[in-house]
């Protein structure tokens, strides 16, 4: 059925979430939050908030470093097919909850990254930016630009707003999609459940391991799979 849908689909939109990463094991911090109270005075949500940052950057960092950066991270095997899906020119683009980097990694382009990514940062005094995760890997406890300002990674952090560029990007490719997969997260959880209702095509996919991800999301020509989504898009052949 997953296989006769991408077939007869153009334009596929994938929206994902941290699902997608677990298998590349990157824990969902969310997920782990009895792990984190052994070492950590505060729940992620805290620690991962714009008002902590600014207050308890060293802190921040601590928590950063150890628990939201994976360098030796690798795509796994859903990257890798929705890079392979992108180059056939049958998919459109990839929206994704996600701030790793690794669908680039595997080699897509058309990426859309709701939550900014750890790859890029910048200098919050005088908005120097920098490539790639030496500027926040250093030993000092707190990175800091030659000009003396925190250096901050470009992700959106609790607290912040989204880009309302990158939302207007995902909205456009939502619409105009003729099929959305969904894969590795929630569809209670803002932003997805409003993002998806841009979707005007007729058939949504929904691939999750675990269960009902659907929440109140109900229409009639909804695929639901039960699986974990590298080997479930891994089977289809484009
Ligand atoms: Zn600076």
């Amino acid at each position: 059925m997953l296989q006769r849908l991408i077939d007869s689909a153009r334009h596929i939109v994938f929206f994902g979430g941290a699902g997608v990463s677990t298998e590349s094991g990157i824990p969902d911090f969310r997920s782990q939050d009895g792990l984190y109270r052994q070492q950590y005075d505060y729940p992620p949500e805290t620690i991962l908030s714009r008002s902590f940052f600014t207050a308890h950057p060293e802190e921040f960092f601590r928590f950063y470093r150890d628990r939201v950066l994976h360098p030796e991270a690798r795509p796994n095997a859903a990257h890798l097919a929705l890079a392979a899906w992108e180059r056939a020119g049958k998919l459109s683009a990839v929206v994704t909850q996600n701030i790793d980097g690794l669908h680039q990694q595997a080699g897509s382009h058309a990426v859309i990254e709701l939550h900014g990514s750890v790859w890029h940062s910048h200098c919050g005094q005088c908005g120097r930016r920098f490539a790639g995760l030496d500027a926040v890997l250093n030993d000092s406890p707190v990175p800091r630009c030659a000009c003396g300002g925190v250096i901050g990674p470009d992700v959106v952090l609790y607290e912040d707003p989204l880009d309302s560029d990158v939302i207007g990007a995902a909205v456009a490719a939502i619409r105009s999609a003729d099929l959305l997969v969904i894969g590795g997260t929630s569809l209670v959880v803002y932003p997805a459940a409003g993002l998806v209702d841009y979707f005007r095509g007729n058939h949504v996919v929904v691939i999750n391991r675990d269960g009902d991800a659907l929440g109140g999301y109900r229409r009639n020509d909804v695929l639901a799979i039960a699986e974990s989504i590298g080997p479930a898009l891994s089977q289809v052949h484009v």
